[in-house]
């Protein structure tokens, strides 16, 4: 009798069948995340994104407005704002040259804007090609060359798709509603609201970054540019510590531990040694 009570009192239908529920959300959800596999044009990689390339153009486009408001508005400065955009030119064109003769091309579009933010030392890069630096990270850097390091770092950030991932992965864990709005590019105003917010406040991975480190490198040398400036990035994050850390430093590793791993790629890439002609 004893056993009969305790089994009587375990079938309680009502808590099964809520169980039984959230299994299949979830398992629907990780399911739908799982299938979201989609080869990076550039890379190569396969990637759990959710978003074709044209709906992560769109998403940085929408995005832009609020990141350019909230770092101070463009710099009104023309001859630092075009060095900028000279600068992103001039990697994009050299990796676009690069992947002409594999008859590939860059499938995004981008945009290069300096921020006004005199106190804010950092960069960002917005899915789809949105990239900026604020003022004070560009007026604290020692030349163009660790200004190509920083803006190749944040081209590598769109072209490994880093937001993209990021995204898929919140919406694993939101649930599949929000993998099914974007998946079908239903972008209603509350959820684009959402997803502008999660865009303009987004952090990456170690790994993305160190990722995005290594890409910075490579379009810095395929420009002409020495990819030894990139350390001379990571010592001026450094010493922007001063009272409080850098906002670079809350969003990206300690810049001393990826100094090692910068000069590990220059020696991958360049086994013989940095070329002399890259004297940018
Ligand atoms: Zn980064």
């Amino acid at each position: 009798m004893r056993f009969g009570r305790t089994y009587r009192a375990r079938r309680r239908p009502h808590l099964n069948l809520r169980l039984v529920m959230a299994a299949v959300i979830g398992a629907v959800a990780i399911g739908s995340y799982l299938l979201q596999s989609s080869t990076n044009p550039i890379t190569g990689e396969k990637q759990r994104v959710a978003m074709t390339t044209q709906e992560e153009i769109a998403l940085g486009l929408q995005a832009r407005p609020e990141m350019i408001a909230r770092y101070g508005g463009l710099d009104p400065d023309p001859r630092a704002q075009s060095e900028v955009k000279t600068v992103g030119l001039e990697l994009l064109n050299a990796l676009e040259t690069e992947l002409r003769k594999q008859g590939r091309s860059i499938p995004y579009t981008f945009n290069f804007h300096l921020l006004e933010d005199p106190r804010t030392v950092n960069a960002f890069a917005l899915p789809g090609g949105q990239v900026f630096i604020t003022g004070a990270l560009y007026r604290k850097l020692g030349g163009r060359a660790e200004l190509a390091g920083v803006i190749g770092h944040e081209i590598g950030h769109v072209l490994s798709r880093h937001s993209a991932q990021q995204l898929a992965k919140r919406q694993l864990t939101q649930g599949l509603a929000g993998a099914a709005g974007v998946a079908g590019g239903s972008y209603d105003s509350a959820r684009m609201a959402q997803m502008v917010g999660e865009m303009v406040n987004m952090k990456f991975g170690r790994d993305d970054e160190l990722e995005s480190d290594r890409w910075g490198v490579r379009l810095m040398g395929g420009a002409g540019y020495d990819p030894r400036a990139m350390i001379g990035v990571m010592r001026v994050l450094e010493s922007a510590g001063g009272a409080g850390p850098p906002e670079f430093l809350s969003t990206h590793p300690k810049p001393a531990n990826r100094v090692q791993y910068i000069e590990d790629v220059i020696a991958e890439v360049y086994p013989g040694g940095v070329p002399t002609g890259l004297t940018r």
